[in-house]
C-alpha cells in the first residue's frame, strides 16, 4: 500500500532535557516518545501511528520538534 511515512525530528536541546522529554511522552496520544534514563527516545515502531495532532510541536519550544511527512515514491 503506498503511504506516508512520518519522521519526528527533535533537537538535541529538547531530547536531552528530561523535563521536556517527559512532557512529550505525556502529550503524544500514540506513544511515539519514550524516556530512556533521562533522554528522549523516539519509538520508531510507533511512528506510523502519528495522527499529526501537533501536540508535541506545541509542547516544545518553537522549532525544536518537527513532524516530517515523507511519501513513498
Ligand atoms: S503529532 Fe501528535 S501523534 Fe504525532 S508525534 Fe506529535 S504528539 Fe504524537
Amino acid at each position: 500500500m503506498p503511504g506516508m511515512f512520518i519522521d519526528v525530528r527533535v533537537e538535541d536541546e529538547v531530547a536531552s532535557d528530561e523535563k521536556l522529554a517527559r512532557k512529550l511522552v505525556e502529550v503524544c496520544p500514540v506513544n511515539i516518545f519514550a524516556v530512556d534514563g533521562s533522554r528522549l527516545r523516539i519509538v520508531e515502531e510507533n511512528l506510523d501511528e502519528c495522527v499529526l495532532c501537533d501536540l508535541c510541536v506545541q509542547a516544545a519550544p518553537p522549532g525544536t520538534v518537527t513532524i516530517v511527512k515523507l511519501y513513498e515514491s
